[in-house]
């Protein structure tokens, strides 16, 4: 599955969050940027790349128009990763531990490197565990030299509160749908598509990149035959999970997305019903669901609803992906 394209939503992030962006080159350009930032908002929203926007601008050589260049050896450097005094840290499987904040402040007291200004960003800043939150506030209430902080988290309920107290919250507010399909029809995506993605991401750039991966389009189509047999009570469906979903399901982020799909396809069936078509998600499937929905009765149709509803709860009590789609299946061909 595509990841955010780095060096583009570089770019984007002035038309993905243009309040934000004018509220940060105020701050800089009066020299009132604080020491931490607590960004918080949901997946693909800009965060990591308002973070590399504003140490672009920190340390860009050319910095025309009080705005960073992007092509210039810091600004590129900042851009593949590679900048000595920017330190990222990210969850190393499931969490950030305290060996890697340690990491990261030794980084940060090594002398000798390029200039005094130092960023480090933390992704997913959730993810830490209370030892690794313990070494940071330390770090957090005693930096060392010229020193920027951007914890970055979908959550901010779960940063400690001693840590949130010691930064700037910053909240990432959602686009509009509208804006949203306005965003991905100027760059020729179509608008069957446009609608269909808005539904499953609030982020620009990652919309644009989920409508150029094959794999979204082909796990598209799978969970449509899937659901499409699921409706017509047809066994194969139960089969088709490990055959053709499973295989599109290997990362957690693949799985949410799926049953997202899923869930939206259900909720389809039930706008078509009650003559909501301009509503749905799936536009250029409207026949073929008109035509399955007309089969089956309100009563079932919100059943599949709720047991799609219901995959989510149970892949966050850890079921396996394959088993809480296998007993749904199995449940709702019963019925
Ligand atoms: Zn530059």
């Amino acid at each position: 599955m595509a990841e955010l394209a780095d060096e583009t939503s570089n770019i984007k992030i002035q038309e993905l969050q243009p309040k934000l962006i004018e509220h940060f080159e105020k701050l800089i350009t009066t020299n009132k940027l604080a020491h931490a930032y607590l960004f918080s908002g949901p997946e693909g929203i800009g965060k990591v790349e308002l973070a590399q926007w504003i140490a672009m601008r920190l340390f860009c050589t050319a910095n025309e128009d009080q705005k960073p260049c992007g092509v210039c050896g810091e600004c590129q450097r900042i851009l593949s990763g590679n900048h000595p005094d920017i330190v990222s840290v990210k969850p190393e499987g499931q969490s950030i531990k305290v060996d890697q904040i340690r990491f990261l402040k030794s980084e940060f007291s090594k002398s000798g490197v390029e200039g005094s200004q130092k960023i480090f960003i933390i992704e997913k800043a959730e993810s830490m565990t209370a030892s690794a939150a313990n070494s940071l506030l330390k770090f957090l209430e005693e930096p060392v030299g010229n020193v920027k902080a951007f914890l970055l988290t979908e959550n901010k309920n779960q940063i400690l509160p001693t840590i949130q107290s010691r930064c700037q919250l910053v909240n990432f507010v959602a686009l509009s749908q509208e804006k949203l399909i306005q965003n991905l029809l100027n760059q020729d995506i179509l608008k069957d598509q446009a609608q269909l993605l808005v539904h499953v991401t609030e982020s620009t750039s990652h919309a644009v990149a989920l409508a150029q991966d094959e794999n979204f389009t082909e796990m598209t189509n799978q969970v449509w035959n899937w659901f499409s047999r699921l409706l017509k009570n047809d066994a194969e469906s139960f089969i088709l999970v490990q055959t053709k979903l499973v295989p599109f399901a290997k990362e957690k982020q693949q799985q949410v997305l799926m049953v997202d799909l899923m869930v939206l396809l259900a909720r389809d069936c039930l706008l078509v019903r009650y003559d909501r078509k301009e509503q749905v998600s799936f536009s250029n499937r409207l026949t073929e669901i008109g035509k399955v929905t007309q089969m089956i009765s309100d009563k079932k149709l919100i059943a599949i609803l709720d047991g799609c509803l219901q995959i989510k709860a149970m892949l966050q009590i850890n079921m396996t992906f394959q088993s809480a789609i296998e007993v749904t299946t199995l449940k709702l061909i019963d019925l």
